[in-house]
């Protein structure tokens, strides 16, 4: 189930245009006391992706005020990173519904094609499960679906609300934009685990 488009970098290099968009469109802004916004990029290490993976997944798009005295941050959302985890956030989603539904897929599958141990899978389950269904962002945004979703089915629930295909990658961009809210300082009030 989807996972052959987590293998392609075309996938990955398409993602990335849109947080390009999504940094370009938030960089428009000043910051809040007029200073101008100077690129200020965090350095990223992400693992669960392809050996070649584009290299502008070394960092996530970050910007710094240029006042001093303020030089406030601001981190644009990301369809690439979700919050702090180290994985790649379409495999943070994808791992944790394939363990889901009718015929989940074996953890030590799941560990071999997506290079994370048991308890890193099981932290992923946990979040969706618990942690994610606490964060203001999902109280709001629950409303949107109709039927009501289920927290026990989240994340498999939210990607076949999104994804229709398997090499569906803009259902996988609405939904990776639709989860971007919580990719900021803000956006979560509950810890990202890594
Ligand atoms: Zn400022």
């Amino acid at each position: 189930m989807y996972h052959d488009l987590l293998r392609d970098a075309s996938f990955w290099s398409f993602l990335l245009s849109v947080d390009e968009d999504l940094a370009r469109i938030a960089r428009q802004n000043a910051c809040p006391c007029g200073g101008r916004l100077h690129r200020a990029n965090y350095p990223r290490n992400p693992r669960g992706g392809p050996a070649d993976l584009p290299g502008e997944y070394r960092y996530r798009f970050s910007f710094c005020c240029d006042r001093d005295g303020c030089r406030k941050r601001m981190t644009p959302p990301s369809v690439r990173f979700l919050g702090r985890k180290v994985y790649l956030g379409a495999v943070v989603v994808l791992v944790a519904a394939m363990r889901q539904g009718p015929s989940p897929r074996r953890v030590s599958e799941l560990s071999r094609l997506f290079d994370a141990d048991r308890r890193t899978i099981a932290r992923w389950q946990v979040f969706w499960r618990e942690h994610f269904p606490q964060t203001p962002f999902w109280k709001v945004a629950r409303a949107r679906f109709v039927p009501v979703v289920d927290v026990t089915t989240l994340p498999r629930s939210l990607l076949e609300a999104f994804v229709h295909r398997h090499d569906d990658r803009e259902g996988w961009r609405n939904l990776l934009r639709f989860l971007s809210p919580i990719t900021t300082a803000g956006g979560l009030t509950v810890e990202v685990s890594r």
